[in-house]
């Protein structure tokens, strides 16, 4: 199907809207067909500023290369593309939006000199391989899923009122591997039973395998948090948004980090498939250096899929519906990710 960028771009959003089923397959290909008309021309001109040690390019140059045409300015807050925005943020935020879909940058959106701008790595390293997974280098395409039960055994994880993290984590394995190795998949487990598993152990394992992604999965805990979010490798040099806090580990160049593109893009299709399936609200895509992403050769995530501690988010992730439909999103991220890089849909 051959569209015009901004029919294309409108669509996308009410896919989102109406949560209908692949919703990261609609942003993946409306960008697609969006940015093929405009998005190569008129691109040699950046105008690179320095702030704070770091690169940033003004979005209204950001705009003009993605073909979403002129910014829109309101206030602090700003939107790339046609009707409400495509892309959309606010200065001095770290929240970000696109297609309706959350994102958190490693750093703020910053004014120099009137001038919005977004940080060089988060352009780099998130914005390019969201828009345009197509053109990820070496991208390989996906025939195995590694699923990642989190906790096991002694280790249970957070502990709700209705049940502990390490029991939920096994069942949404167990059903994602089903609709999985149904659609075509090999499937592979780090754990299978109510064990305790090394982190180590479960990546080495992980590691075994090509033409695979990595998915692990959780539930949060803690405050009054909410939502689901979903966790990508940090890009080398920028701080992790987990309670890890900042290391000196943030100048490391860890395996996870050869994936930088595909584990963007991945978390892309994994979390707008949660946002939409789960209903729960949306607590964005963040950045950390968790073991098991830090020490992968594959792409790879990391899903919280909703709050042990919150007594609604509760309610549902103790229904065996809710974790079905945690089990879907799976089987959808891998579908439209694999689509988005270029492969044939399985
Ligand atoms: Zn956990």
């Amino acid at each position: 199907m051959v569209c015009k960028g901004s029919d294309v771009l409108t669509g996308r959003r009410s896919f989102l809207r109406s949560g209908v089923v692949a919703a990261a397959g609609a942003v993946f290909s409306g960008v697609r067909h969006g940015v093929a008309a405009a998005g190569e021309s008129g691109s040699s001109l950046w105008t690179v500023l320095s702030h704070e040690g770091r690169d940033y390019l003004p979005l209204e140059q950001v705009g003009r290369f993605y073909g979403l045409g002129a910014m829109q300015r309101s206030g602090s807050s700003f939107a790339l593309g046609p009707g409400e925005g495509v892309v959309k943020g606010h200065s001095a935020s770290s929240d970000f939006h696109i297609s309706r879909l959350k994102f958190i940058l490693s750093y703020p959106i910053t004014d120099l000199g009137g001038r919005l701008c977004i940080s060089r790595v988060d352009l780099v390293k998130l914005v390019e391989p969201v828009l345009r997974p197509f053109k990820i280098a070496g991208a390989s395409s996906v025939d195995t899923v590694i699923l990642d039960p989190g906790h096991g055994g002694s280790d249970k994880g957070a502990v709700g009122k209705l049940g502990s993290e390490k029991d939920f984590t096994l069942d949404v394995a167990a059903r994602a591997g089903e609709l999985l190795g149904r659609a075509g998949y090999r499937v592979v487990y780090t754990r299978s039973k109510d064990e305790f598993v090394p982190l180590e152990e479960r990546t080495r394992k992980a590691n075994l395998f090509s033409r695979a992604v990595f998915v692990s999965v959780h539930f949060n805990s803690g405050g009054n948090g909410t939502g689901v979010e979903t966790y990508a490798m940090s890009p080398r040099g920028v701080p992790s948004m987990s309670l890890e806090g900042a290391h000196l580990d943030a100048l490391e160049n860890y395996p996870g980090n050869q994936r930088d593109a595909e584990n963007a893009a991945f978390a892309t299709a994994a979390h707008a498939a949660m946002v939409v399936r789960s209903g729960l609200f949306d607590r964005g895509i963040k950045r950390a250096r968790f073991h098991v992403l830090r020490e992968l050769n594959l792409p790879g995530v990391l899903l919280e899929a909703g709050f042990l501690s919150n007594s609604e988010d509760m309610r549902r992730i103790a229904s065996a519906w809710y974790r079905q439909q945690v089990a879907g999103s799976i089987l959808e991220a891998v579908r439209n990710y694999r689509r988005a890089i270029g492969g044939a849909p399985v």
